[in-house]
């Protein structure tokens, strides 16, 4: 129950959209409603034929609410409906006369039938349908308008029942047109949130790596490309001997290695900094100051992974990364392809210099 109450209350503030079905059902039940207060106002003016007409619609839409629960079709429910609600006035129209207002209840059943057909998951060509419905109420409207002007009424009332006849029907197709309208409105706005959020998550699946939940080295560039400053240094960092890892304690704790080695970068950095998985067990960070604040962030970094607990059965995985460093002023305009040379370059010469240390200059 309380379920359902938080649903409405996220309906309401168009944070989620009706369930097909519940919204169909409201519809049905709305109209049920109109039709029997009709019967009722029939019954109570003594007009047989209206009574009649209300109680015949009020089961057809009874109907239409079973059936279309039954073979979970919202779209041929919306169709009878919208019919009904039709043909009923009309005929109404045609027995009481125009000044009775039904004929309120074939305008105000278009722009409903619209936003029932749009959002509907059975309506497969909802568009072309929705018009050719409206063009079909259009023609028998127009047609019986000239119809009723020329004839003359069925029945007929003092001024005060057709004031009260007509007040209810003017009350009712507001309603009608006011609550579908503003459910449509918080539909869409649920579907622009849902869509935002989804593009959000495209744009973090796009930019992070999955694993290691760091940029990724598309959105690193995009990054480092934007960049305006020019007191920065570029650190490439590997992982050393991490295919023995892999082979050792399998592909799984490699992937744990990968986590711990990101996770622990992002910590060293000052917020301005950035980190990315450049690619398989290789890093780069962009860090914003001069080679002895970059010494320092790779310090952190080494001395996190020195101390770091990653076991495996019972076995301590000991991790170490060695580090190729490049200055922004060490290359013509801060070329980034000459930085990412020079910081690559470092990284070699670290790997056969025995790897676990930081090079910052061509040796
Ligand atoms: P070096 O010290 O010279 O860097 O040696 P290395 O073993 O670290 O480097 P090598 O290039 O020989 O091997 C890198 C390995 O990283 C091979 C590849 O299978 C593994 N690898 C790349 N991406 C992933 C990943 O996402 N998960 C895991 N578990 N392994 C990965
Ligand atoms: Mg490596
Ligand atoms: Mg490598």
């Amino acid at each position: 129950m309380s379920g359902m109450i938080k649903k409405t209350v996220l309906i309401l503030k168009g944070k989620e959209q009706m369930a097909d079905w519940g919204r169909f059902q409201f519809l049905a039940v709305f109209l049920e409603a109109v039709h029997f207060i009709l019967a009722g106002i029939g019954l109570g003016i003594g007009c047989w034929p209206l009574a009649a007409i209300s109680l015949a619609a009020l089961a057809i839409e009874i109907a239409a609410l079973y059936f279309s629960k039954k073979f979970n079709n919202t779209f041929v429910g919306i169709s009878i409906l919208y019919f009904t609600v039709c043909i009923h006035s009309l005929v109404a129209c045609v027995v009481l006369g125009w000044t009775f207002g039904f004929s309120l209840y074939n305008l105000a059943a278009i722009p409903v039938l619209f936003y029932m057909l749009y959002f509907s998951e059975d309506a497969h060509q909802p568009k072309k349908c929705a018009l050719a419905y409206t063009a079909v109420n259009c023609i028998v409207t127009l047609v019986l308008r000239r119809y009723v002007y020329l004839g003359e009424a069925h029945y007929a009332y003092s001024r005060e029942v057709s004031f009260w006849v007509s007040f209810f029907n003017n009350l009712s197709c507001f309603l009608f047109v006011i609550i579908f309208s503003t459910m449509f409105m918080l539909e869409l706005m649920a579907n622009r949130e849902k869509l935002e959020n989804q593009a959000e998550e495209l744009k973090c699946l796009a930019d992070y790596d999955s694993l290691t939940k760091l940029r990724n080295r598309r959105s690193m560039l995009h990054v480092w490309e934007s960049v305006q400053r020019d007191d920065y240094c570029v650190v490439m960092g590997d992982i050393d001997d991490f295919k023995k890892v892999n082979d050792t304690y399998g592909h799984e704790a490699g992937d744990e290695v990968l986590k711990l080695v990101a996770s622990i970068m992002q910590n060293a950095l000052d917020s301005g900094d950035y980190a990315s998985r450049w690619g398989g067990e290789e890093f780069l960070m962009l860090v914003f100051g001069s080679a002895s604040y970059a010494l320092k962030v790779i310090g952190r970094v080494q001395r996190e992974l020195k101390n770091a607990d990653l076991a495996v059965r019972g076995k301590r995985i000991a991790v170490t990364m060695t580090f190729g460093v490049s200055e922004c002023g060490e290359a013509p305009d801060g070329n980034l392809d000459e930085l990412l040379r020079r910081a690559d370059r470092r990284l070699y010469i670290g790997k056969n210099s025995g790897k676990n240390c930081i090079i910052m200059k061509d040796e």
